[in-house]
């Protein structure tokens, strides 16, 4: 990064902290901006994230008669990304996940007296109205990206240039495919509008494959992998140049990916199974082939992958955070470690809070020993390798 784009970004993270600290409206309280502030002109790691639900968050707002593209860009005291929060907690991008909701509100099954729970997996949803609200998510970044709020990007050119120019570098993703028809025409026309990565699975059945329950303790091998379709929709992402998520996917289908798949191993947004044994984290077997293949794995922000006990308590501290950092990369290599926090889609450490905060996570890998180059490839060049061998453009 060149000496005026950082200085750019300093400026911009002042403008940003003061404008976050002015907001009205919404509900609960400012956002942390203190510590951000003591770090104003400092020299900020830009992260490049490997999955939100920000489009999730937006398409709702938009159901309930709210701008979404005001929303994202003149900030919001919701959920946990915008374009202010974003640009003062160094977060310069990542993959916005186009996600279909289930039919009724997603919540875990409340723990037993020992803390176990097992939520049943969803069930299958409908083609037609999938594809409605895909439509309905991809016209919203396409929206923010017309309004000038965020910058499409098709090739890791194009996110170091939005990086540079301090506009926030989006990479349509599909978090699940049940947008997707059999003959994967849909697939060709959400390529086209920017889609370079998907899932082929929720945490749900499709016509693609299988996906893991939410569920501790439980292993990942809960089940059958790809369909015969799953196996084409695989090949036909190698083909166009496509990134494979293998997040929420049993583990069968997993093995299903990696011998079907020519590219790197990608679980954008899951955690370490020998610290949080819940049926999405990755075992060391898994760990073990995506280093291997040269893929990543993603750090999910989400207290229940985190922590030892998998409750859902926003007071978990950043410790539990960094030990599954050193934990994979002890497993995979520093090259293989990457961030996928999940913001806007699950419950974050309260020191983090939102994506204002995303710096105090690189603070404490540098109180854990980690040095600038090594936080550099966790925070976004790992990301930034990855893609590149897979996309095309
Ligand atoms: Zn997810």
């Amino acid at each position: 990064m060149c000496f005026w784009a950082l200085c750019f970004w300093a400026l911009f993270f002042g403008a940003a902290v003061f404008l976050v600290a002015f907001l009205d409206g919404g509900s609960g309280p400012v956002p942390a901006v203190d510590a951000v502030r003591s770090r104003q002109g400092d020299f900020m790691q830009l992260v490049f994230d490997g999955h939100n639900d920000v489009l999730l968050r937006l398409w709702r707002a938009h159901a309930a008669g709210i701008d979404p593209v005001r929303q994202f860009q003149g900030g919001t005291r919701e959920g946990h990304i915008d374009a202010l929060r974003a640009r003062a907690g160094g977060l310069a991008g990542g993959l916005c996940a186009i996600y279909i909701p289930s039919m009724v509100d997603f919540v875990l099954t409340e723990p037993d007296a020992k803390g176990h729970y097992n939520t049943p997996l969803d069930r299958q949803l409908e083609r037609a109205p999938s594809l409605d609200i895909a439509l309905q998510m991809a016209a919203i970044a396409l929206r923010l990206e017309r309004a000038g709020g965020w910058r499409l990007c098709r090739s890791v050119a194009e996110i170091r240039k939005a990086m540079e120019d301090g506009i926030f570098a989006a990479v349509l993703h599909m978090e699940g495919c049940e947008a997707i028809d059999a003959d994967l025409s849909a697939l060709e026309v959400f390529y086209k509008a920017g889609l370079r990565s998907l899932g082929p699975v929720w945490s749900r059945p499709n016509i693609f494959g299988h996906g893991v329950p939410f569920a501790y303790p439980m292993s990942p091998d809960t089940g059958p992998g790809l369909t015969p379709l799953g196996f084409e929709l695989v090949k036909a992402c190698d083909r166009m140049g496509i990134a494979i998520d293998l997040a929420h996917i049993t583990e069968k289908g997993f093995w299903d990916v990696a011998k079907t798949s020519e590219g790197p191993l990608i679980a954008s947004h899951s955690n370490v199974h020998a610290l949080t044994p819940v049926a999405r984290n990755l075992t060391d077997r898994q760990m073990d082939a995506i280093r291997e293949r040269k893929g990543l794995a993603g750090l999910n922000y989400a207290v229940t992958m985190l922590r030892s006990d998998a409750r859902d308590v926003a007071e978990t501290p950043l410790t539990d955070m960094v030990r599954h950092i050193d934990y994979m990369v002890e497993r995979m290599g520093i090259d293989c470690v990457a961030l996928g926090s999940d913001f806007d889609g699950a419950t974050v450490p309260a020191s983090i809070r939102d994506a204002s905060g995303n710096q105090r996570l690189i603070e404490a890998l540098k109180t854990a020993g980690y040095h600038d180059s090594e936080i550099a490839m966790i925070a976004r060049e790992n990301w930034l390798r990855v893609l590149g061998t897979i996309w095309h453009d």
